[in-house]
């Protein structure tokens, strides 16, 4: 049988672009760390304090063409190994768009806990991210692309439909 998901040309930065926009629409949704962080008393992050900035620049396909893009846009970070350079205090990330696979995907266990009890979501931040780097390779299938998009566009409902209950 014709397979048209291999036939179809993927635009791969739009693509992570857009992945990135649901997953940042799921995380408003649940609106975790600005409520209950563990990690800091005066400030929203885990980046605040033993986290910092990964890039992707050196993935093969669109890595370096996003971390280009994401300095135009928000400059260029300085080294530091202690704090990332895009963590504000207070507000936490600055970053809109274009981050790393690793920021758009982690949370800490806490959040995962949350997730589970509250929405009835198993987040596996390893599996996001896996997904996250097929598309930055140049690599993931259309399929999955698509499945990746309706599977975080299912989070968005579900957490919508548990906090409208409130
Ligand atoms: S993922 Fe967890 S540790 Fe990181 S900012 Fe959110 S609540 Fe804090
Ligand atoms: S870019 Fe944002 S999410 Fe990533 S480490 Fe820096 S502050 Fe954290």
């Amino acid at each position: 049988m014709f397979d048209d998901t291999k036939m179809t040309k993927i635009d791969y930065r739009h693509e992570y672009l857009t992945v990135e926009k649901l997953m940042r629409e799921f995380f408003q949704q649940v609106n975790f760390c600005g409520r209950f962080c563990p990690k800091v008393d005066k400030s929203i992050g885990c980046c605040a304090c033993n986290y910092y900035y990964d890039d992707d620049r050196f993935v093969k396909g669109i890595g370096k063409r996003l971390c280009l893009e994401r300095s135009v846009i928000y400059g260029k970070p300085k080294e530091n190994r202690k704090k990332c350079n895009y963590h504000e205090d207070g507000v936490g990330c600055k970053l809109v768009t274009h981050r790393s696979c690793l920021c758009n995907s982690f949370i800490c266990l806490e959040m995962k806990h949350f997730l589970r009890i509250r929405f009835g979501i198993d987040y596996d931040h390893i599996e996001v991210d896996r997904n996250l780097r097929e598309m930055i390779r140049c690599k993931a299938e259309l399929i999955n692309v698509k499945l990746f998009k309706a599977l975080i566009t299912v989070w968005i409902m579900k957490v919508k439909q548990v906090n409208s209950r409130k």
